[in-house]
């Protein structure tokens, strides 16, 4: 039996993938530490959970609007007022199965066959998939790791062309933890405004920024390109929610109309129990959000200094959970059985001789680093970075 031929131009998603491995390693008694999966360690708060409970016993089990609930979007609006000074109505609010869901759903209804997508490099594994599943055409933007791995005006408008549909923007970004500044996201403003391309701002890792760094949405900077905007944003990382699937995004009525269209004809309406825990989730306490973000500081302090005493480049990231060291010196290495010539030879090496998992930065669109994520206890971080200084000793240049 043939597959239609979408199928082939993409690869299952590799921080599923290896997060799964990782997974099933253990399961078989392994001793593996994980640096693979994007997502909290934390569990979800019990006052989320307790609106779960409730939902459930009040019988709120049931389809709601495929968009989601008025009460869920007015939660949304009100976070959006409240966090990032951004007005939309209900009409320009949709809420999906996680920001991944509203993020495939965008490119559905906004690309097709000969649209130009925008992607800086690295980028988190799913934008270009989104772009060739919607039949159009990633255009990766390379960025260099001594500018933080950021885009700047120039080189955007250098790879805007007539077919140019849309660029992807990501802040803090998986993977490099690098956050955009005001005037940083001013300069790429005025060029998008120029040129009239759209932008989704997937927000995602918006409250976990350490060090007082500012966060802002490309739209505080110019009014005009508010009308350009899709913002994505959702609750699995913020409040450790990854399992509940709930995600949204808000911009033009005429775009998110048309995404709400094709959840009613694919997914219908996110859980009603877990827009129940949503609602919870961005209108109750958020005072557990700081003591989440005060412990991945912690993490992230120890891993960026244990990686550079063992000799693994790794800048200082602002903000998500993960490190993006550059490990490229290691490239040419070799140990009994093999040679390491690149991110992915180096993540089999890890996982088969150290019992480490982290994500080859080849997934991401750069073959020099690996991607390691601290959502995990500090004892692993601790284990896991011996493990590893044991497996580069190892290595014979
Ligand atoms: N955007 C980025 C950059 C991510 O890392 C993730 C994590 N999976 C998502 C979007 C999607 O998150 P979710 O679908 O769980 O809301
Ligand atoms: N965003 C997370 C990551 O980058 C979760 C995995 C995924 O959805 O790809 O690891």
């Amino acid at each position: 039996m043939k597959l239609a031929e979408r199928v082939g131009r993409i690869k299952p998603s590799p921080t599923l993938a290896i997060t799964a491995k990782a997974n099933a390693l253990k399961a078989e008694g392994k001793d593996i530490i994980s640096f693979s999966a994007g997502e909290p360690d934390f569990n979800t708060p019990s006052n989320i959970n307790n609106a779960a409970i409730r939902a459930i016993e009040n019988g709120f089990t049931k389809y709601t609007p495929a968009s989601g609930t008025d009460e869920l979007k007015d939660a949304i609006i009100d976070k959006f007022k409240r966090d990032n000074k951004l007005t939309y109505n209900r009409s320009q609010v949709v809420v999906s199965c996680g920001a991944k869901h509203s993020l495939y759903n965008l490119a559905q209804v906004l690309f097709e066959k000969g649209d130009e997508v925008i992607i800086p490099a690295p980028y988190w594994v799913s934008y270009p998939a989104f772009v060739l599943l919607a039949d159009a055409t990633p255009v990766i933007l390379e960025t260099k790791e001594a500018e933080e791995f950021k885009v700047g005006p120039a080189q955007l408008e250098n790879a805007i062309t007539k077919n140019t549909k849309a660029i992807i923007l990501n802040s803090p970004v998986n993977p490099t933890g690098f956050v955009y500044s005001f005037s940083e996201l001013e300069a790429l403003a005025d060029v998008i405004v120029k040129s009239g391309i759209l932008t989704i701002s997937d927000d995602i890792y918006e409250k976990i920024i350490y060090d007082d760094v500012p966060f802002f949405n490309i739209i505080n900077t110019r009014d005009e390109i508010k009308d350009l905007t899709l913002v994505v944003n959702g609750v699995s990382k913020t409040y450790a929610m990854t399992g509940w699937r709930i995600g949204y995004a808000a911009g033009p009525e005429k775009i998110i109309s048309a995404v709400s269209k094709i959840q009613s004809q694919n997914t219908s309406n996110p859980s009603s129990i877990s827009q129940k825990a949503a609602v919870e989730a961005l209108t109750g306490n958020q005072d557990y959000i700081g003591m989440m973000v005060d412990e991945y500081l912690t993490r992230r302090n120890y891993l960026v200094e244990n990686l550079n005493n063992i000799g693994i480049s790794c800048m200082t990231p602002q903000g998500s959970f993960y490190v993006f060291p550059n490990v490229s010196s290691l490239y040419g290495s070799s140990y009994m059985g093999g040679k390491i010539l690149n991110s992915v030879d180096l993540a089999g090496y890890l996982l088969d001789e150290a019992n480490v998992a982290v994500v080859p930065g080849v997934a991401f669109g750069n073959d020099d680093h690996i991607r390691l994520s601290y959502a995990t206890s500090i004892e692993n971080i601790k284990e896991g970075v011996k493990r590893i200084e044991k497996a580069i000793v190892n290595l014979e240049k």
